[in-house]
C-alpha cells in the first residue's frame, strides 16, 4: 500500500513572518494528519523553517534547483547547496518553470540527475496544456516528458522520485481535473513506468495530483486508486485549507 504525500508549493508568496506563522500552524496539527506532508517555501526561508519543523514529521522541499552543481551562475541555487542545509525534497519541472523560464526536457533531466546525485528526492512535475488536452494528445505528451527527463534513470533512482501530474490548465485556474481524468492519467503514467521498469517498481512510485486541489475536491481526488497525494499551490497558503486536505481520506 503506497502512502499518500501532500506537498504545499508556496511559490513566490508570503513574507518571512507570514511563512513562519504558517509553518508553525501546519506543524501544530500533525498528530491528526493521515498523510505525509512537505512544505516548499521560498529558498530564503528554508533554514528558518527547518528550525520550526525540527522534531515534527513535516518535511521541507525547495521549489527548484539549478541544472549545474556550482560555479558562475548568478542568482541560481544548486542541489548541493540544498543538500548542505538538509533539505530532502526539491520540485523539478513545475509548469511555471517550463513556461516562464523556458526549462527544456533536457535541462530538467540534468536537474533530476544532479538532485539525485546529492541525495535529494525530486518531485518531478508533468502535465499537458489545455490545447494538448483538447487535441486528445495528453498521454503522448506526458509520456514524452517522462521519457525525456526521467526514464534514463536506474531502477534504484527512479524509486527516489515522486511524480506530480499537474495538468497546466488546472493550475491556479480553479479548474480541476475530474477524479476520473486524474485517475486515467495516473494509471497511464503507472503503466508507462511498468513498461520501462516493471510492475513492482511502478506500484511503489508515488504519483501526486496537482491543479486546484481544495478541501472540497480533495477527498474525491485522493480516493482514486492511483492518486497518491497532492501538490497544492493556492490552498497550501491557508492553514485551515491545507490541513483539511491533509486530513482528507
Ligand atoms: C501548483 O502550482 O503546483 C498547483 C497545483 O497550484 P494550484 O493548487 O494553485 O492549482
Amino acid at each position: 500500500m503506497r502512502r499518500k504525500i501532500i506537498a504545499g508549493n508556496w511559490k513566490m508568496n508570503l513574507k518571512y513572518d507570514e511563512a513562519k506563522v504558517l509553518a508553525a500552524a501546519i506543524c501544530e496539527g500533525e498528530g491528526t494528519y493521515r498523510h505525509d506532508v512537505i512544505l516548499c517555501p521560498s529558498f530564503l526561508y528554508l533554514t528558518a523553517l527547518a528550525e520550526i519543523l525540527k522534531g515534527s514529521k513535516v518535511a521541507l522541499g525547495a521549489q527548484n534547483c539549478a541544472d549545474r552543481e556550482h560555479g558562475a551562475f548568478t542568482g541560481e541555487v544548486s542541489a548541493p547547496m540544498l543538500a548542505s542545509i538538509g533539505v530532502p525534497y526539491v520540485i523539478i519541472g513545475h509548469s511555471e518553470r517550463r513556461i516562464y523560464y523556458h526549462e527544456s526536457h533536457a535541462m530538467l533531466k540534468d536537474k533530476i540527475d544532479i538532485a539525485l546525485a546529492h541525495g535529494l528526492k525530486p518531485i518531478f512535475c508533468c502535465g499537458e496544456t489545455k490545447e494538448i488536452r483538447l487535441d486528445e494528445q495528453q498521454e503522448n505528451y506526458v509520456e514524452r516528458q517522462l521519457e525525456d527527463s526521467l526514464f534514463h534513470l536506474s531502477e534504484d533512482d527512479i524509486q527516489r522520485v515522486i511524480i506530480a501530474y499537474e495538468p497546466v490548465w488546472a493550475i491556479g485556474t480553479g479548474l480541476t481535473a475530474t477524479p476520473q481524468q486524474a485517475q486515467d492519467m495516473h494509471h497511464f503514467i503507472r503503466t508507462r513506468i511498468a513498461a520501462r521498469y516493471g510492475r513492482d517498481i511502478a506500484e511503489r512510485i508515488i504519483i501526486q495530483y496537482g491543479g486546484s486541489m481544495k478541501p472540497d475536491n480533495a477527498a474525491e481526488l485522493l480516493s482514486q486508486p492511483d492518486v497518491d497525494g497532492g501538490l497544492i499551490g493556492g490552498a497550501s497558503l491557508k492553514a485551515d485549507d491545507f490541513k483539511a486536505i491533509i486530513g482528507a481520506v
